[in-house]
């Protein structure tokens, strides 16, 4: 009873009935992390042409554009801020004003949907004259430890704001110390931290800037991201940020980057997310478009993947369109 003829898997998969028997079950929407981006003001809602279906909201409109989202069972959302004119600075302190489009839309989401999981993106790009993800020191290089005072401050106005939880998303050595520590002090201790804990620097973030702005003017991140070519450091970043007191870490992008899902979540119990970024949302549109896949099958399968891979959460703009490609 080794092989053929004895065994015919074909008999497993014969009929769509059967088929659907022995399927691993789709992911739920429970487990969807809807990614979005906050500008200040009102009534505003733009298209970001290199994300279809993509919008930054102001927190009047994202209430809207959630309704749909939240009536398909998704029930998480990541803020993403911007910061508009003047004010950009050396550090990056913008990005921890009290009244900053995060800050600002945590407290109006909650009021229209009060069981939402509000998380939030804490980092400094968006914030800094520069664009890099922290203060620079003389050489030019991000001070690692003077990001990590930063990122705390601003990890600290997202929980005053009434985040549920707080992911920063800079790579920066002890970050998630050095906040885990100014939240317990401030009295925060039930803001849950979500450690982007393995994030590559990676070609697949180009859609993301174009939304938010945020590519630096000089330079690039691969003094902090880390490196797609050098995987064992990779592991030890999520395992460090387990160490230092994270609630659950991350691996950014994801559809690369399975076997980094895989290797870190058999390393580690805390729950792994997957960050299903711009560029491979924009990826399968782009084919999509050009009749090479049919996009919510692509999505499908890919989404499925992530999952397979050992993610426990998914983080992804295909978030709100969770019943056409699941169908449920
Ligand atoms: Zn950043």
């Amino acid at each position: 009873m080794n092989g053929y003829p004895d065994v015919r898997l074909r008999r497993l998969r014969r009929t769509a009935a059967i088929r659907d028997m022995f399927a691993m079950p789709p992911p739920g929407p429970e487990k969807f992390i809807w990614p979005v981006f906050v500008v200040p003001g009102a009534r505003r809602r733009e298209r970001i042409d290199s994300m279809p279906g993509q919008f930054r909201l102001s927190a009047d409109e994202l209430v809207k554009e959630l309704a749909p989202v939240v009536a398909q069972g998704v029930k998480s959302v990541l803020l993403f801020g911007q910061h508009e004119g003047d004010g950009k600075d050396e550090i990056g302190a913008p990005a921890a004003d009290p009244h900053g489009a995060v800050q600002r839309a945590i407290p109006v989401l909650r009021a229209a949907y009060p069981d939402l999981v509000i998380f939030t993106d804490v980092c400094l790009c968006a914030y800094t004259a520069h664009g890099h993800c922290g203060p620079r020191d003389g050489d030019g290089d991000v001070d690692n430890d003077a990001a990590c005072e930063m990122l705390a401050r601003v990890a600290v106005s997202h929980a005053r704001a009434g985040a549920d939880g707080v992911a920063p998303s800079a790579m920066m050595d002890g970050q998630i110390s050095a906040i885990r520590q100014a939240l317990d002090d401030e009295g925060f201790k039930k803001t849950l931290l979500v450690a982007y804990s393995t994030k590559f620097a990676s070609q697949m973030y180009g859609p993301f800037r174009d939304a938010e702005n945020s590519a630096p003017s000089q330079g690039d991140r691969q003094g902090y991201q880390a490196s797609f070519r050098d995987p064992k450091t990779a592991i030890r970043e999520s395992l460090l940020d387990e160490a230092e007191g994270a609630d659950a870490l991350m691996v950014k992008p994801a559809l690369f980057y399975l076997d980094m899902i895989r290797e870190v979540s058999s390393r580690s119990l805390l729950p792994v997310m997957a960050y299903n970024v711009s560029g491979e949302y924009s990826m399968i549109h782009a084919a999509a478009e050009k009749g090479y896949c049919d996009l919510h099958a692509t999505a499908r399968e890919s989404l499925y993947a992530i999952f397979r891979a050992g993610a426990s959460q998914v983080i992804s703009y295909w978030a709100p369109f969770y019943r056409e490609i699941f169908g449920k």
